[in-house]
């Protein structure tokens, strides 16, 4: 799924930031894009995904050769999940790589739906995120929302659609998942929340908001805002006694990733201000450490050889490596038994992380360092 003017104010992919902090849509606006690598990765994994399932769906479109093994099974995989959307349903319309207008609830603003599917009422839009940063969730999604409310308005009148079923498949994290709503609930939240603050940040109005959506601002490392927000979380109040208290260890620890997270920002930045001449106080700028490293590979091995030794270490290939080699199917098939996945160490995550809490008890003692003899 893209936003349909890749340099659009007020993007859908952007929209979880303008909707919690509407002033940062104009205060970014002119800072300079830094498409990544992974980008055109992503790219590219949609176009490959979108000649397959035009493909599958008997569309007159030639099928795409894709020689990158990884991607060829990932975007399989992606037409396999939509194929399964597809079963049992009556008379599914499918719509492949559909553009749809949302600026009448966001000035300017439009994207293209991946897989968009309607039948029995039910609008469906499936999400492709070939990404492997940051996981999804399809709940609560301000993006697939908003594309939600362009395909209503583009086909609210000729088909009777009373629910909004919207999915992110996002194969190189293992995560699908999927969220449902009536198209009455959508339709609210988009008078009531998305509409207003569309307004506040297309006039670069509202207030400064800080939170988890900093970590995609373009300004997150100078933000005045942000750094007051994390500032505050860092004066902590040290009062009696001595030692810390269980629960104040727990308020501390919920502000750390964001701190962290936050200084990491500054530095990078500072850094990069300094390399173009820019001077901070007490601050310049040194050569880092380095490793030595051969000038020429394949004249050192031969010259190795020469004296009768092995310049070469043979080592079987990771897991990852050796998947990609392989190719998912044919790595089950060959070594798939040899596989094993060792426990991993305890962590401790918010009581909102999904995952299953481990037993302390039995914990403690498999993770215990062994005693020395
Ligand atoms: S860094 Fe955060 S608070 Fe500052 S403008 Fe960006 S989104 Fe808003």
């Amino acid at each position: 799924m893209s936003d349909g003017a890749k340099h659009s104010l007020l993007s859908p992919s952007s929209s979880h930031r303008w909707i919690e902090c509407p002033p940062s849509a104009r205060l970014t606006e002119n800072y300079q894009d830094t498409r990544s690598g992974y980008a055109a990765e992503g790219t590219q994994a949609h176009s490959i995904a979108e000649s397959k399932l035009r493909h599958r769906l008997g569309q007159s479109n030639p099928l795409y050769k894709c020689f990158d093994i990884e991607m060829d099974e990932h975007t399989d995989d992606y037409i396999a999940f939509v194929t399964e959307q597809l079963e049992g349903l009556t008379d599914p319309k499918v719509y492949v790589e559909q553009k749809v207008d949302c600026s009448l609830w966001v000035p300017e603003c439009s994207g293209t739906c991946d897989a968009l599917i309607i039948s029995d009422g039910v609008l469906h839009i499936i999400d492709l995120k070939y990404g492997r940063g940051v996981k999804v969730d399809a709940e609560g999604n301000n993006q697939l929302r908003i594309y939600a409310l362009g395909a209503l308005e583009m086909f609210g009148f000729l088909y009777p659609i009373h629910t909004v079923r919207m999915s992110i498949f996002q194969p190189r994290l293992q995560n699908c998942s999927t969220w449902e709503v009536t198209r009455a609930d959508i339709e609210k939240w988009a008078e009531e929340v998305l509409k207003p603050a569309a307004e506040l940040a297309w006039y670069g109005n509202g207030d400064y908001k800080a939170g988890d959506h900093c970590q995609f601002c373009k300004a997150k490392a100078e933000c005045r805002e942000r750094a007051k927000a994390n500032m505050a979380l860092a004066a902590y109040d040290f009062i009696e006694p001595v030692l810390l208290e269980t629960n104040e260890i727990a308020s501390i620890l919920g502000k750390i990733d964001k701190l962290v997270s936050w200084a990491s920002d500054i530095k990078d930045f500072a850094l990069t201000e300094a390399l173009k001449g820019v001077k901070f106080d007490g601050w310049k700028v040194v050569e880092g450490r380095s490793n030595r490293k051969y000038t020429d590979e394949a004249a050192v091995a031969e010259a190795v050889k020469v004296i009768g030794l092995d310049p070469y270490e043979h080592k079987v290939l990771g897991v990852t490596a050796m998947t990609t080699l392989l190719g998912k199917k044919r790595f089950e098939e060959t070594i798939g038994g040899l596989i094993e996945k060792p426990q991993g160490k305890p962590v401790l995550v918010p009581e909102a992380d999904k995952r299953q809490e481990i037993n302390i008890t039995t914990a403690a003692d498999d993770f215990a360092d062994p005693i020395e003899n």
